[in-house]
């Protein structure tokens, strides 16, 4: 590469995050490069499911970053020139015994204080929602604000729109190194040559903790395998986005909802399953710590439609067609790393999604958008800062 380039941002990782960020700042008319190491969505944003989902958040600003960002999917849909298949249709959360019942009741309760819809049904009142389910369903939580959405598409829609406005999108273009001098960002070194730019953003997901190092920042972020199988195509027959229990006590770490079976609580088994619009369906997932390993097994397959079965029995008679795996970008608590660095100015963090990326992504690329353009967000952004870690 002979030509100098520069930036006036430069975001690192072109998954969902970077999208997002790319296209809120192009739409505030900032000039933007994404670098991206492989291809756009070819991370976790690539290997996941679509749930906008409000009710598995955590009451306070979790919750709160969800509903801001719940808000945002109706104009992105209309905005975007991809079909992003959203679909406001509501989650169930099942429960498989009376403890379960009591725990999503409390949640219920707490989401419901905090300005949630939520609420409980009993196996009776879930027909209206789901063909049939397994008998050892005693009932669920339903919240009608939960969304579904493609999140390929999205990732995908995001950056086109951002690159119609100007964006200029580095494929196949790993960052090497970040010049940091006086305190301030001042190069980004690449595969493909040098950029100079005074502000960084790093969305790269589960390689944030590379990053970091370039800048003498520890940034705490694991890879989290989930897995997931792809059954054949179905005519409609899943209303809403659904899931388990158990799903909840793994994602969240809620004691009283973690899997007893040994082998599911080794594979933080829990239970999803989502209709895409094609009409397959996604059934999931695990949370496993394995290290970069992306490889599906066949253990995690077999306990993936066991569990399924105990859900929904009639997922019995579906082919499975394919399975992957993908890798969540897990900070400690789950929840993101978004702001800045003390120390170096221009470099700012939107990284650590872990199961809620997809979900999190428009609010988190709007409040990127102001951060780095502005100094300041138009939410409060303390709660998920690096710093809460020390
Ligand atoms: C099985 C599974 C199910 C999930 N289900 C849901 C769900 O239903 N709802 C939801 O909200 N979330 C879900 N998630 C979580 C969601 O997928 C992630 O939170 C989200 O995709 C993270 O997006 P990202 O842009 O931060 O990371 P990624 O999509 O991983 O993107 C990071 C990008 O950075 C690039 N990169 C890394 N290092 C460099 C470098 N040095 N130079 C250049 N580029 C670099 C990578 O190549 C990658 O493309 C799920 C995840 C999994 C695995």
């Amino acid at each position: 590469m002979s030509e100098i380039l520069s930036s006036e941002v430069v975001i690192i990782g072109g998954g969902v995050i970077g999208a997002a960020t790319a296209y809120f700042l192009c739409k505030e008319g900032a000039e933007v490069m994404v670098v991206e190491a492989e291809d756009l969505a070819s991370g976790a944003s690539g290997a996941c499911d679509g749930f906008v989902s409000l009710q598995t958040k955590m009451p306070g600003s979790h919750l709160k970053l969800a509903l801001e960002s719940a808000q945002l999917f109706p104009s992105l849909a209309e905005d975007l020139e991809v079909d992003i298949e959203y679909n406001p249709c509501g989650g169930i959360m099942l429960a498989t015994s009376q403890e379960q019942m009591k725990e999503l009741r409390a949640r219920a309760k707490a989401l419901k204080s905090a300005g949630l819809e939520v609420e409980m049904l009993s196996a009776a009142e879930l027909k209206e929602y789901l063909p049939e389910v397994g008998k050892t369903v005693k009932g669920g939580s339903f919240c009608p604000g939960d969304a579904q959405v493609n999140p390929i598409s999205l990732t995908l829609g995001l950056a086109q729109k951002a690159q119609e406005m100007g964006a200029t999108i580095l494929r196949g273009c790993r960052v090497e190194n970040i010049v940091v001098t006086n305190n301030r960002v001042r190069e980004v070194h690449t595969t493909a040559g040098n950029i100079h730019s005074r502000r960084v953003v790093c969305a790269a997901g589960i390689g944030s903790n590379q990053i970091g190092k370039m800048i003498i920042v520890d940034v705490p972020v694991l890879p989290q395998r989930g897995q997931i199988l792809v059954t054949e195509q179905r005519d409609p027959v899943l209303k809403t986005i659904v899931s388990g229990a158990e799903y909840l006590g793994t994602k969240a770490n809620i004691p009283e909802l973690l899997p007893e079976d040994e082998e599911a609580a080794r594979l933080g088994l829990g239970f999803t399953a989502e209709q895409a619009a094609s009409g397959n369906i996604l059934l999931g997932s695990t949370r496993e710590f394995v290290g970069f390993d992306n490889s599906t097994t066949p253990e995690a397959m077999n306990a993936i439609a066991r569990n399924a079965m105990r859900f929904l029995p009639w997922v019995e008679d579906l082919d499975v067609i394919r399975s992957f795996a993908g890798l969540r970008p897990c900070s400690p608590d789950g929840l993101p790393i978004l702001g800045t660095v003390k120390g170096v100015r221009g470099f700012y963090l939107a990284t650590g999604h872990a199961g809620d990326g997809i979900c999190l992504a428009p609010i988190t690329g709007k409040l990127l958008s102001e951060l780095v353009l502005d100094g300041e967000t138009s939410l409060d952004i303390e709660p998920f800062s690096l710093y809460r870690f020390k």
